[in-house]
């Protein structure tokens, strides 16, 4: 995928730790436990929020923001696999055509600028499906497009035991996907055992726009 970032730029033992709040039925809880973590042993992480989870949790959304520690990241506005040709990721039905790429990637946008007084630097579709030429149309939008390299929490359904297993993938440079959304899974638990061990290891994480210049 063009521009499509999968790793940090090279340089020291860097680790950027994502997780998405993909909103819709089913999708707008918090997990607050998480967050807690994050806060407690002061790490950073990038938030891809969706827009429909912005509506539902207003005051949080705009406390996390606030909070230096977190940058905020554009989720899509309807959670949509990101396609020109209408092509499903995970049997969700992706965008049509580049008119629906383009809402789906400038309705949040627009929604998160007006929240931020900024734009948001990095994109990630719902299922982080994007095809080429949609990859482009989200670079032409300003953002870049972020995927990943480890996938901590197999979309929020792994055990803690699993999500600990996941994060010793692990490597300089990674970008690891989570979810903060799903506070009954195992993603809180898992990361509250598998961080303390990289942050021993001298591993040090980061938000996205510290490792990767504008
Ligand atoms: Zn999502």
């Amino acid at each position: 995928m063009p521009g499509a970032l999968s790793r940090l730029p090279a340089g020291g033992k860097t680790v950027a730790l994502t997780f998405d709040a993909c909103g819709g039925k089913g999708g707008n809880a918090y997990d607050e436990a998480l967050i807690a973590f994050l806060r407690r042993r002061s790490v950073p992480a990038t938030l891809f929020i969706n827009s429909r989870w912005i509506d539902e949790n207003p005051s949080v959304f705009k406390e996390l923001a606030a909070d230096p520690l977190f940058e905020m990241a554009n989720h899509g506005t309807r959670h949509l696999p990101l396609s020109v040709s209408g092509r499903s990721a995970y049997r969700i039905p992706g965008t049509r055509n580049a008119g629906e790429v383009f809402d789906e990637v400038s309705g949040n946008r627009a929604k998160l600028t007006g929240l931020l007084g900024h734009p948001p630097r990095f994109f990630r579709s719902g299922t982080a499906y994007c095809d080429d030429v949609a990859a482009r149309i989200v670079t032409d939008l300003g953002e870049r497009f972020a995927s990943f390299d480890v996938n901590s929490d197999g979309g929020a359904t792994f055990t803690p035991a699993q999500v600990h297993q996941a994060m010793q993938d692990v490597r300089p440079g990674s970008v690891v996907i989570g979810h903060m959304n799903h506070p009954h899974g195992g993603t809180a638990r898992g990361m509250s055992g598998a961080v303390p061990q990289l942050l021993d290891q001298g591993y040090e994480f980061v938000r996205l726009s510290d490792a990767v210049k504008a």
